[in-house]
């Protein structure tokens, strides 16, 4: 057997190199030296959380998220949403869970809504792009993987995710907790209670004031709350300021 000067290039673009011995009929491939085995670490059964969230750092907890299978949803996502942004932001905006374009692109927000939120953000000189602590935010959800259909999220999902977040919040030590939509807010207050009822005034998150306001998905639809979403904001920067 012969190779063309097409096939010995495809090969070469493989990292593979042909040569034929003078009398030998069939060529002989060249495999590249062998990389050094690497441990990876057997990836948890369906069911099984990750152990020890509590004390993760940084790098341990990005990877425990992006390894996670501790509910169904693992076995639709294409991609888990860890949360972007400033690791010591004073500011954390912390939102439902993943839709379609945020579980293609493993980003929070990055849809219309996230566009919207990106304009009240800038609105209050926030982004979420490299800047300092003051101005970059962290943005994260409640939920790193998308719910089938973008349905509500179950009870058992969140039980299950919910350390994640706390380690998120502790390791970034924000100022201000900005919770958006009724979802996200219910389940970090640990109420039934409607955002109209629980707008306007601080509370607690793990020792963080933290301010409740309309998810920018609603806000698209009811043009008119964007006042009071602003008025949400505008009570997020003076809490931050009376708080140091
Ligand atoms: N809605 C959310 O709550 N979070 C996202 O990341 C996208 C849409």
């Amino acid at each position: 057997m012969s190779l063309d000067d097409r096939q010995l290039a495809m090969l070469r673009e493989m990292g593979l190199t042909a040569w034929m011995p003078r009398d030998a009929v069939a060529p002989v491939v060249e495999a590249p030296a062998a990389e050094p085995a690497v441990e990876v670490p057997a990836p948890l059964p369906r069911g099984a959380r990750a152990t020890g969230v509590e004390q993760m750092d940084w790098p341990a907890l990005r990877e425990a998220v992006a390894g996670c299978r501790a509910c169904a949803l693992c076995e639709n996502r294409r991609n888990t949403v860890f949360g972007v942004g400033n690791e010591q932001a004073h500011w954390m905006i912390v939102g439902e869970a993943p839709g379609e374009n945020e579980d293609r692109q493993g980003e929070p927000f990055v849809g219309q809504a996230g566009r919207l939120l990106d304009s009240m953000l800038r609105a209050i000189g926030l982004t979420r792009e490299a800047a300092p602590p003051e101005r970059q935010v962290f943005i994260c959800n409640v939920l790193k993987c998308r719910p089938p259909g973008n349905r509500n999220p179950e009870p058992q999902e969140v039980a299950q995710c919910e350390p994640f977040l706390k380690r998120q919040v502790a390791l970034v030590k924000p100022r201000i907790i900005l919770a958006m939509g009724r979802f996200a807010v219910q389940s970090l207050l640990r109420t039934t209670e409607p955002i109209g009822r629980l707008r306007g005034r601080v509370h607690d998150y793990q020792g963080v004031p933290l301010i409740v306001t309309y998810h920018p998905a609603y806000l698209l639809r009811n043009l008119p709350d964007k006042a009071k979403a602003w008025e949400d904001l505008c009570l997020a920067l003076d809490t931050l300021e009376a708080h140091g």
